[in-house]
């Protein structure tokens, strides 16, 4: 966990232009969260990242990472996914480039992974509309064919986990 994917210093920067265009109060708790954030490295709910928060001593509210992490969203430096469920599930734009989720409908098992032919074919549909194509977001829901595997079935729970 100790690889950072993204350039902080680079993401604190296109965060404090962000607000001060937006004229968001530049407050340390909005850049301590980018902070953890970008610590995290992988995919997290407003939640786990509360609770992760706190373990780590950052006196934090709830509401604050909420609204953080919709600034962060708003500015591009998170991309939100909502996977099942009702929680929503987070991850560094810059993370991982042009990723797509595989995602077990009942046990919440996601798998991400990169294919060429969908780049490919989000440029061709998008120039075919007159326009240049920027990213996508692709999310397969599938069921584990091997149910051993499945292990993580819950009912009614958001249960998506990550793969890493
Ligand atoms: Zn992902
Ligand atoms: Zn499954």
């Amino acid at each position: 966990m100790k690889h950072v994917a993204a350039d902080v210093e680079q993401l604190r920067e296109q965060f404090r232009v962000f607000l001060r265009t937006k004229m968001y109060r530049n407050t340390q708790e909005r850049f301590r969260v980018l902070e953890r954030v970008a610590e995290l490295d992988r995919h997290f709910t407003a939640d786990e990242l509360y609770v992760y928060m706190n373990t780590c001593g950052d006196k934090i509210s709830r509401a604050t990472v909420y609204s953080t992490l919709d600034l962060l969203t708003r500015c591009n430096i998170l991309v939100k996914h909502r996977f099942q469920g009702d929680s929503a599930t987070y991850e560094l734009a810059a993370r991982k480039p042009n990723h797509d989720h595989l995602i077990c409908r009942d046990c919440g098992h996601m798998i991400e992974f990169q294919e060429s032919a969908l780049l490919a074919l989000q440029d061709s549909i998008a120039e075919r509309y007159g326009m240049r194509a920027l990213r996508h977001s692709l999310q397969i829901f599938a069921q584990c064919r091997d149910q051993e595997h499945c292990t993580h079935r819950r009912h009614g729970e958001d249960s998506t986990t990550s793969d890493d």
